[in-house]
């Protein structure tokens, strides 16, 4: 267990369900308790709990987890372990070499291709609508405003102006629950298709011409030019300072997140109004922003909290859990009744990243092993 960290891979209604697929399973005492989940309910559901945590590692055939493992557990694990969590492959090359020289088959969850059918599988996604859904109530607590116009006797207030830069899974969530709290909403992404899903939550959509983005076969932005960026940062700018709220959120997979709003930018803004930057933990896309802190930059908030999702960590769980075990079901093989890495699935492939002492994954093994 993470320090800090209550999401829970498995709920009791997740375990019930793979004992019925025919898997034996075990969980760590007390795992659930930062989510309201006993180890009472877990037996209940038919698993088995056990606070030896370095037997349980060492004789899993299957381990499903949030986080990646530590480096020293890696060596208690069986050779052909299946070992499923957020892995964060493209930075974590120890990692993947310590799964590769232990024999294990590391499935990476931010690996899951972004198909149709893997939807369900799609733990990004579902932790990124969360975290969509929090930071507006970050911005909530911290903003000395309220969101919706108020038309009182007593006068009328003005609704919030809030504007949400990066418009994926978590961007459309922020701006569809910052409009269901009533403030007025502008947002931007680097890819076009994306303006008509935001019109379509009633905010509007910065246009800015930046000549070619596009994105690529995966649904992904691809990363600026410095002088993209440079236009981008110079066309939101009268937007950022005239905003209550600004939620950032622009990611490029598999790289640093862009810094797009600078500090003249924050200071730019009005006493009291905050800033969220959903990438602080990564590098940021908000020039003076702190990993997990709040701090005051000229008079503005700047939350740069991480683990997001973790705030509503039942919920998080919840849909955590439903994506692992949709996972574990569609490999899952009866006659057998274990799961089988089978490389002519058509999701599988795409998220393993060790198997059988290889380094498997294209991307990753040309970053790890071409040392890029
Ligand atoms: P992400 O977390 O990688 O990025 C968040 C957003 O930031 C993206 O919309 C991206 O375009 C945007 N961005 C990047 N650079 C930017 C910049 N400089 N300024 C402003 N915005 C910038 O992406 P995500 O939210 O995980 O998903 C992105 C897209 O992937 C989705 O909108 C969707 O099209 C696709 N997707 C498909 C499926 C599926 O079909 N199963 C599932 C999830 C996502």
């Amino acid at each position: 267990m993470h320090p800090g960290e209550n999401r829970v891979p498995v709920i009791p209604d997740v375990a019930k369900k793979l004992v019925r697929l025919g898997a034996e399973v075990t969980v760590e005492s007390g795992m659930g308790a930062g989510s309201g989940f006993s180890d009472e309910e877990y037996r209940e559901a038919g698993a088995t709990i056990s606070s030896d945590r370095n037997t349980l590692i060492g004789s899993a055939d299957i381990i499903l987890r949030i986080r990646k493992p530590a480096l020293d557990e890696v060596s208690l694990m069986k050779k052909g372990c299946i070992h499923i969590s957020f892995l964060d492959p493209f930075n974590e090359h120890e990692l993947v070499k310590a799964l590769q020289a232990q024999g294990v088959t590391a499935i990476s969850m931010e690996m899951i291709p972004r198909t149709t059918r893997s939807q369900k599988m799609d733990a990004l996604s579902s932790q990124a609508n969360l975290a969509g859904y929090v930071m507006v109530m970050l911005a909530a607590q911290h903003l000395p405003r309220i969101f919706p116009m108020m038309m009182t006797p007593a006068g009328t207030l003005k609704p919030a102006k809030v504007f949400v830069i990066g418009a994926g899974v978590a961007g459309l969530q922020a701006i569809a629950t910052a409009k269901r709290l009533g403030a007025k909403v502008t947002a931007f992404d680097t890819r076009p298709v994306v303006a008509e899903q935001v019109q379509s939550l009633g905010a509007k959509f910065l246009e800015i011409d930046l000549g070619d983005t596009g994105e690529t076969s995966g649904g992904y932005a691809k990363e600026l030019t410095p002088e993209q960026i440079q236009l981008q940062r110079d066309a939101q700018k009268a937007v950022i300072a005239e905003s209550d709220v600004v939620i950032t959120t622009a990611q490029v997979f598999g790289r640093k997140p862009p810094v797009i709003v600078t500090r003249d930018m924050v200071e730019g803004m009005a006493p009291g109004s905050v800033v969220v930057d959903m990438a602080a933990e990564t590098g940021g896309n908000v020039e003076g922003s702190v990993p997990n802190e709040v701090v005051d930059v000229n008079g503005v908030t700047v939350v740069g909290q991480g683990n997001l999702a973790n705030e509503v960590c039942r919920d998080a769980s919840q849909m955590y859990a439903a994506n692992l075990f949709n996972l574990v079901e569609d490999a899952w093989d009866e006659e057998a009744s274990s799961f089988k890495v089978d490389f002519d699935h058509d999701i599988l492939p795409g998220c393993i990243i060790t198997h059988d002492g290889a380094i498997v994954h294209d991307t990753i093994k040309n970053i790890i092993e071409g040392g890029a």
